[in-house]
């Protein structure tokens, strides 16, 4: 048992409550545990039996664990909002949504989404050929929706027509003009009923980080002459009844909810015009878009969004209504294409942290001999000058006797022993200056570094690359904390590397209680113990956009199901292996077989030579065959 107020300060340290969306919270044991029915006082599943459990198993860190419940619920939670905006306003359309499986499109992802979804008519939406062929197989429910956006090629609309022949409701969604042209001649040629939805190019520019999926100059969408050049090719072809669907998509993670409201008016009121002269649009599609609370701010930044779900989908619903009573017209079903919504929080990365880098590990005899050069009894002095009054001026002149250490050691003036007491006096000062900054009430911005400087870095088994992707590539911000250890205070500041070789694999931006932090309070290292963290949110994009940077692949997966009669609420309903050296090697064309065969040519030469015993070069042999097979990462 842990102090409940201890447990309840590092709730507060890590924010978890604001990103957390009541799926998470900490236990009485001081552990990390999901809640998938968003209740304390229901099932709770803790990260700590889970990964006794997949060590048990043998499956090496770091692991991708998915929570089924939580995907469900996102997707139930997506659903019934928009029904009760729906029918709380006396709205006279329905609501159908689809997913966008290119958020996350893991067939297990899929599956549970179309499972969930079923009944509430849930869809699926494509933007290429193979997802196309994806949703073709999975979305078999002739009540919901399949929605095709992205360029088009013939086969691409050849599909979306078998797909009509198999009576699905399968929206090609035009984006650009030549499109039409397109739908309207392959479906004569196979004699197919198209149904048909538009995108309309918006002048309202999103915000946020994608603000360049609206605009003028946006890629995709038809411009307000192309509609009607459009509609009246269409009507010449004798199928402007296919028409079905107006689309927009103002770009993911929209982070200011008055862009959508100015959005769905905008294109409400294209919507309005064409049903006003006659053309039966039967939905009306507002894309992606929903944001995700990421830094748990409630803000209009980035990495979090200014509104609710409930508030997101009663905009959607009045400013829609508005317009159409307005002028008159009829109102559509309501189509959302959310994807980040509905994926972010269901999967979490769980990686140990292998060792600590401390930039002072180890230090050198700083006393002083005759001929040292300046430079270091420069920094001697400062030490032994240290105190209350002087710390911010000798932190000025050690910064600047630091970096003219680097020069003189270039120029072949500083030794390398002496660059070694510097480094050592150094950080002797820095600690002290630290030291006194606890005691004093006003910190100069310049000493705030000083936090930072002397911060740890936990080398975590992971790659940024693979597995927070959008850390680096956009400065996403994700949640991460410890998954244990939370009834203790957390002391060490620290900021995470990864295992890469690349000096951009690591993070240095974190959530802190108000604002971002660039280092992060974890615990100490316990000599015995494995020290777990979380990287949490990871559900949409990240998930299945890591590269293969120094070939770290795909991790291990764990996929967990919340069962109340289960003693620990959870059972493991499948384990997915990550890559082996192998399976990464052969993607960059690569051949293993040969590669194991030349090694082993090489050695049974040595052997031959008797400069290997033979029981030692089997020995080589099947070692280096074992890595090929092995996990990527880290083995702990
Ligand atoms: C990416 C995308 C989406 C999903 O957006 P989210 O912000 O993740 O919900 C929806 N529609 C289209 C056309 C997209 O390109």
């Amino acid at each position: 048992m842990t102090d409940p107020q201890l447990a309840q300060d590092s709730c507060e340290l890590y924010n978890v409550k604001r990103w957390g969306n009541g799926y998470f919270s900490v236990n009485d044991q001081g552990n990390l545990c999901v809640l998938p029915e968003k209740r304390e006082d229901g099932p709770k599943i803790d990260f700590m039996k889970v990964i006794a459990e997949i060590k048990a198993e043998g499956i090496p860190f770091p692991t991708v664990i998915r929570f089924h419940d939580i995907l469900r619920s996102q997707v139930r939670l997506l659903n019934t909002t928009f029904h009760e905006a729906i029918a709380e306003n006396g709205y006279q359309g329905r609501f159908f949504g689809v997913y966008p499986i290119k958020v996350n499109q893991m067939r297990e992802v899929v599956e549970e989404i179309i499972d969930a979804g079923a009944p509430f008519a849930y869809g699926l939406e494509a933007g290429s050929k193979s997802e196309l062929m994806a949703v073709l197989a999975y979305n078999e429910n002739s009540e919901s929706l399949t929605i095709l956006n992205g360029y088009k090629d013939e086969d691409y609309i050849r599909l979306a027509l078998l797909g009509r022949k198999l009576r699905r409701k399968i929206i090609i969604v035009v984006e650009s003009f030549s499109e039409f042209e397109l739908i309207i001649r392959l479906s004569k040629e196979m004699q197919a009923d198209p149904m048909i939805g538009i995108r309309t190019k918006l002048a309202v520019q999103g915000s946020g980080r994608w603000s360049g999926s609206s605009g003028d100059r946006a890629k995709f969408g038809l411009t307000s002459s192309e509609i009607l050049a459009g509609i009246e090719l269409l009507r010449k072809n004798g199928m402007v009844s296919c028409l079905k669907l107006l689309h927009f998509h103002i770009g993911s993670q929209v982070p200011d909810i008055r862009i959508i409201k100015e959005a769905v008016t905008e294109a409400g009121r294209v919507y309005a015009h064409l049903a006003k002269s006659g053309i039966n649009i039967e939905y009306f599609d507002v894309g992606g878009g929903l944001g995700v609370d990421y830094d748990g701010s409630r803000s209009a930044t980035n990495s979090s969004r200014n509104y609710t779900v409930q508030e997101y989908a009663a905009d959607i619903v009045t400013c829609l209504q508005q317009v159409c009573d307005e002028m008159g017209v009829y109102h559509p079903n309501i189509v959302s294409e959310s994807g980040r919504y509905v994926t972010a929080h269901h999967s979490c990365v769980i990686t140990n942290v292998i060792d600590i880098i401390h930039q002072t590990r180890l230090s050198t005899d700083t006393t002083a001999k005759g001929d040292e050069h300046v430079l270091v009894s420069n920094m001697r002095d400062s030490a032994e000058k240290l105190n209350l009054d002087n710390y911010q001026e000798t932190f000025n002149d050690i910064q600047q006797y630091k970096d003219e250490t680097t020069s003189a050691f270039r120029f072949g003036v500083v030794s390398l022993e002496e660059r070694a007491k510097i480094e050592t006096l150094y950080w002797q000062i820095i600690h002290r200056i630290y030291g006194i900054l606890a005691e004093v009430d006003f910190i100069p911005e310049e000493l705030q570094q000083i936090e930072e400087l002397k911060a740890s870095q936990y080398l975590c088994n992971f790659s940024v690359f693979q597995s927070a992707a959008d850390t680096w590539a956009i400065n996403q911000i994700l949640p991460i904390m410890p998954v244990m250890r939370l009834g203790e205070k957390p002391a060490a500041r620290c900021s995470l590397v990864d295992i890469t070789c690349d000096s951009d694999g690591k993070i240095t931006n974190f959530i802190s209680k108000d604002g971002y932090e660039q280092t992060l309070l974890l615990h100490d290292l316990q000599p015995d113990e494995d020290y777990y963290i979380g990287l949490f949110l990871t559900g949409a994009y990240q998930d299945v956009m890591g590269d293969m940077h120094n070939l770290f692949g795909r991790l291990n997966e764990v996929h967990i199901y919340c069962d109340d009669d289960d003693p620990s609420d959870y059972y493991i309903e499948e384990i997915i292996r990550g890559s082996s050296a192998q399976d990464v090697l052969a993607t960059m064309q690569y051949s293993p077989d040969i590669m194991a065969r030349s090694i082993k040519k090489k050695i049974d030469s040595l052997v031959h030579k008797g400069a290997i015993i033979p029981r030692e070069g089997v020995r080589l042999v099947d070692f280096y065959e074992k890595c090929l097979a092995g996990y990527t990462y880290l083995k702990n």
